[in-house]
């Protein structure tokens, strides 16, 4: 069993794989209900006005729009890129971003391997270059 301390309230409580205590817990429920109970009745709302009419940290909704718990792709419930600030439906960074950091993170990876296989394109380049001459 892993004690943790509840990152709302502060108060230790056995680790179940959810990071908040039972107490705490149940309080997100609540205030998930009723997030989605508002935003069914009002699609359109923006995170701002959700976080008023429904008295939930805005902060909360934020994070639950990223974690994807907010699906249905409302068009208030955007949340901005980390990286470049572009409005996204999902997750931190927008699917450009996500794509950029993905190639990168591959490309330190095989910093060995990228020249070789320019070398032996361009040799076969010429290779090609070559027999077309001879053929004509
Ligand atoms: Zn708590
Ligand atoms: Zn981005």
């Amino acid at each position: 069993m892993e004690l943790r301390n509840c990152p709302e309230c502060g108060k230790i409580f056995a680790f179940v794989g959810i990071n908040l205590c039972p107490k705490c817990k149940e309080e997100d429920e609540k205030e998930f209900i009723k997030v989605k109970e508002y935003l069914y009745k009002n699609p359109n709302v923006g995170i701002f006005e959700l976080a008023e009419a429904t008295e939930v940290d805005e902060a909360k909704i934020v994070r639950w729009v990223r974690e994807g718990r907010i699906e249905g792709k409302y068009p208030g419930m955007v949340v901005s890129c980390e990286r470049c600030g572009k409005s996204i439906f999902e997750g931190r960074f927008c699917p450009s971003c996500s794509n950029e950091l993905a190639r990168s993170f591959s490309g330190s990876l095989n910093i060995n391997t990228t020249k070789k296989p320019e070398l032996s394109k361009t040799s076969e380049k010429a290779k090609f270059h070559i027999k077309s001459i001879r053929d004509i």
